[in-house]
């Protein structure tokens, strides 16, 4: 089996991983590459390999950093098959026309702005638009559930299991029987912590030539779940005290179905106002919430009982979802009471910047932080104490309270990492999807032959 590497390699997106092997070319994922523009730029670039050569994706999850690219890879000539769980179909889809949608309006603002200020063509063009995005649907080919084994390819298996990173994630384990030698790659995917409200921990594959994992927290631990949940409820009890409205910058995939359901357990256990109004202004979170309550198999069975009971997981009282841009803005005029989670989850665009103009400037509002936010980002600015900040050309002064809340993570912690490694019987580990000291410092605790590749290296099993 050939193995090689074209995508969070020392680096935490953009995950793209080739497996040559019984006569196939099969990637594991195609993400996005996300962050500063150095790093939206590579996207545009060369895959590595001839997209038209490639015979299937198996895709582990749904997040753009690992979906993000099949769009482009389809738009330059793939026509082979996705595969995936379901859930992981359903969520893939709402990413992958989000992205297209995103990159069609980013193209139409700098189309503006060159015509104003550069006249000489400097506009962008967009990596892929709703069409491409729509061409790539029609890619996805069979699906399977966790446990399962699918013969993809003659000669070439693949096996599913439970990442407890996202609704539908997967660890997948790529076998093959060239000339009666049995080889096997096994993808960790992006790995949760055990314990998650909503998921199944992970079931890591038994045993493997080699190991391909994600190495995000490979440095650190988070803190307690339990501990986080208590500051979350004591954030919106404090804001509400003081007369003021909540403004949750929210992912809608995951955490906001992870929200709703403490929403829910806290206004039952009396640890939240009961007046509270909870609002989740955000489509694709509706979107994604719905594809939770369809998918309920995927859930830990306690969340799926409830569903079958009647007693819905993410439908606390008093809870409206606004889909319709006129219902979204309806909530400027609440005063005082309203917990609102929107997107985007790092406010980088998105419904939660107008919210987030409308409330900062009031000191008896809170803003409150539940997610991962990078480098140059709004959430970012306010989580790291910025006075005033610029939304939408207009400095807006911080006076609402900001609650930093860090134990919510999607990514397994250190700890997790090494536990869930420990379990996989194989003698060989390629670390991806983390940046440099993360990779390093996990690498340090895990035995056997670890190592780092960078985008573009080889190696064969
Ligand atoms: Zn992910």
């Amino acid at each position: 089996m050939k193995l090689s590497f074209h995508g969070a390699d020392q680096d935490v997106t953009g995950s793209c991983h080739l497996v040559e092997a019984a006569g196939k070319r099969v990637l594991v994922d195609c993400g996005m590459f996300q962050g500063g523009r150095e790093e939206r730029a590579m996207n545009a670039h060369d895959f590595g390999f001839d997209p038209a050569s490639i015979d299937l994706i198996l895709l582990t999850h749904a997040h753009l950093d690992h979906c993000g690219r099949i769009p482009l890879l389809v738009k330059r000539g793939f026509r082979g098959e996705i595969v995936c769980t379901p859930p992981t179909r359903e969520l893939a889809r709402l990413v992958m026309l989000d992205a297209a949608r995103l990159q069609e309006e980013d193209a139409h603002r700098s189309m503006r702005k060159a015509a104003r200020w550069e006249p000489k063509g400097a506009e962008e063009q967009p990596l892929y638009d709703l069409e491409d995005a729509m061409a790539a649907l029609d890619r996805f080919g069979r699906t399977v559930n966790y446990g399962e084994t699918v013969e993809i390819a003659a000669n070439l298996r693949a096996t599913w299991s439970n990442a407890g990173h996202i609704l539908g994630s997967a660890s997948v384990l790529v076998e093959c029987d060239e000339s009666g030698v049995k080889k096997r790659i096994a993808f960790s995917g992006d790995l949760g912590d055990p314990g998650r409200a909503l998921l199944d921990d992970a079931e890591p594959p038994r045993a493997a030539d080699a190991v391909v994992m994600e190495s995000t927290y490979g440095d650190r631990d988070h803190r307690p779940l339990s501990a986080s949940i208590e500051e979350f409820y004591e954030a919106i009890a404090q804001i509400r005290a003081r007369g003021g409205n909540a403004i949750i910058p929210t992912f809608a995939l995951e955490r906001a179905q992870e929200l709703l359901f403490y929403l829910k357990l806290g206004l039952r256990q009396s640890k939240l106002p009961p007046d509270i109004q909870i609002f989740v202004d955000s489509p694709m979170a509706i979107s994604a919430t719905q594809i939770a309550q369809n998918c309920a198999g995927y859930l830990r069975p306690q969340i799926a009982a409830m569903i079958a009971a009647q007693d819905d997981p993410f439908t606390p009282p008093r809870l409206r979802f606004t889909k319709l841009s006129r219902d979204s803005m309806a909530i400027n005029s609440i005063a005082s009471g309203a917990v609102i989670m929107a997107g985007s989850g790092m406010a980088t665009g998105g419904r939660v910047l107008h919210h987030l103009r409308h409330n900062l400037a009031r000191p008896e509002c809170g803003v409150v932080l539940v997610g991962f936010a990078s480098k140059g980002t709004l959430a970012r600015q306010i989580i790291d104490g910025a006075r005033d900040v610029q939304i939408f050309g207009e400095r807006v002064p911080v006076r609402a309270s900001v609650h930093t809340i860090n134990g919510f993570s999607a990514h397994a912690g250190r700890s997790s990492l090494i536990a869930w490694r420990g379990k996989v019987a194989a003698p060989k580990t390629f670390l991806v999807h983390g940046e440099l000291p993360a990779m390093q410092a996990l690498k340090d605790a895990l035995p056997g032959d670890v190592s780092m590749p960078k985008i573009g290296e080889e190696a064969t099993i």
